[in-house]
């Protein structure tokens, strides 16, 4: 028997019903969107808001702010998202990226698909945190593919998209939801959401709004 694969629209209002609309990104400026884009990397998001409470207790969540203040006090209040050393390189380069083409308001007025490929020449910046950053902060149709996007397709039967390129997993999303910002933007919490709730690494099937459409349901796959 063939199985039923639920396709993006499909799916998206189903997490919806599931789950409803979701207030995400948790950030109150652009500029709080990027810093946590790249502080956000192989960590959970609980560390993440630490790390900026702290720089939002001192001050330092500014552009010019944080690319002028000294590396161990910037340290120090990033230091609860991990890989300190590391993620303060990648902001510095992020937030050097944006200065030398005039500030947040400039780059964002750059055609999307220039500034897409731009960002991408930012060292550590990888395609997941460049369009977390154009879709959450700079309001540019990007689809955002992670690794929950992937466990998810992979388990509702799309097993290519465990390991397919990250254009391809954002090119099945994008076909039949072309460029809605909104959409986009619900769509990827959503899927956090599940893969938080339900879609974990063990999952959690019973109760799932999806088990009837999903293959995997109760097989317990990793
Ligand atoms: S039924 Fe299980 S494997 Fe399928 S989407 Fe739900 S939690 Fe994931």
């Amino acid at each position: 028997m063939t199985a039923f694969l639920i396709d993006a629209r499909i799916l998206y209002r189903e997490l919806l019903a599931a789950y409803g609309p979701q207030d995400w990104w948790p950030a109150e400026t652009p500029l709080e969107v990027i810093v946590g884009a790249v502080l956000t990397q192989n960590t959970a998001w609980h560390n993440v808001a630490i790390a900026i409470a702290n720089l939002k207790e001192q001050g330092l969540l500014g552009l010019e702010t944080l690319l002028e203040a000294p590396a161990d006090i910037v340290k120090a209040a990033i230091r609860p998202s991990g890989f300190y050393n590391i993620k303060y390189e990648r902001l510095r380069n992020v937030l050097a990226f944006l200065a030398e083409r005039g500030g947040l308001e400039t780059v964002a007025a750059k055609p999307e698909r220039k500034l897409r490929a731009d960002l991408l020449q930012v060292r550590g910046v990888g395609e997941e945190t460049a369009d977390s950053i154009l879709l959450y902060a700079l309001e540019e149709p990007c689809f955002v593919v992670d690794s929950y996007t992937r466990r998810l397709l992979s388990r509702l039967g799309h097993a290519w998209a465990e390991r397919a390129p990250y254009a391809d997993v954002q090119t099945w999303f994008a076909r039949e939801i072309p460029c809605e910002i909104e959409c986009y933007k619900q769509y990827h919490a959503l899927i956090v959401q599940h893969g938080k709730a339900h879609c974990r690494k063990r999952p959690a099937c019973a109760g799932c709004a999806l088990a009837p459409s999903c293959p995997a349901n109760g097989h317990g796959t990793a």
